[in-house]
């Protein structure tokens, strides 16, 4: 059993400009997000890679380690949150939607179609010490696809990924966080090591295994006594990864 902290986050915007989307309060401005990474260094957090969890560094992970998982790979990853990581020397975790790369996030309607990381983004952002996993082929909800589909959306993003990046991906995040019993054993059958959920609709939180990681979303609007108590209801998951 692990303790460690896993956040999720989606979507990045510039300071003042205006949440766009159904789901505004995914998407974070630079500068609170900025503030969020503060909080984390001040509280003796230190960040590491999900392979971290499986293959402890020789020095050992940190006292109080955390993961920034990034879903769905949008441009304004690169744009608004990079520079806040590097400037505190802090790495994030990005899950990249393999058959969209370089094109627009069209799976939401709700939502407005966010340019996508290019393949050679992602090169230079795994270069700048970035762990990269896979998003599926297309963000489809898993849990409602054949045995065919099933198997494309892990195996092929998985090879797609792993071309581009000169390893394959270790890790998947399914989308909508959303997995049932089948999608965990192709995930494993895929050759992935793990995989990430999030704790949302999970009926018991505290349950978080190697084919389901619980990662708890940060809320983009709210002020950063809720994003301190979050991380407190993170703390509370155990991860049994072994
Ligand atoms: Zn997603």
């Amino acid at each position: 059993m692990i303790r460690c902290h896993l956040l999720c986050y989606h979507w990045f915007r510039a300071d003042g400009a205006e949440a766009r989307g159904a789901r505004a309060d995914l998407e974070i401005e630079a500068s609170r997000f900025g503030r969020q990474l503060d909080l984390l260094s001040e509280s003796g957090f230190g960040t590491i890679h999900l392979a971290d969890l499986l293959d402890p560094p020789p020095a050992g992970l940190p006292a109080r380690p955390v993961v920034i998982c990034v879903d769905d790979g949008s441009a304004c990853f690169a744009r608004f949150a990079l520079p806040e990581l590097e400037r505190r020397g802090l790495c994030a975790t990005l899950f990249a939607v393999a058959g969209k790369l370089g094109g627009r996030a069209d799976w939401d309607p709700g939502e407005p179609p966010r340019k996508l990381l290019e393949r050679g983004q992602l090169v230079e952002l795994q270069s700048a010490g970035c762990e990269i996993g896979s998003h599926g082929m297309t963000h489809r909800d898993l849990r409602t696809l054949g045995d065919a589909a099933l198997r494309d959306e892990l195996v092929r993003s998985r090879d797609l990924l792993g071309e581009a990046l000169g390893r394959p991906p270790g890790f998947l995040a399914y989308p909508y966080g959303a997995c049932d019993a089948r999608s965990k054993a192709f995930a494993a059958a895929a050759g992935y090591r793990g995989a990430c959920a999030v704790a949302l609709d999970a009926p018991d939180l505290l349950c978080s295994q190697r084919f389901c990681l619980m990662r708890i979303y940060v809320m983009a609007t709210e002020p950063l006594l809720g994003f301190a108590l979050r991380l407190l209801a993170a703390g509370w998951i155990r991860h049994e990864v072994s």
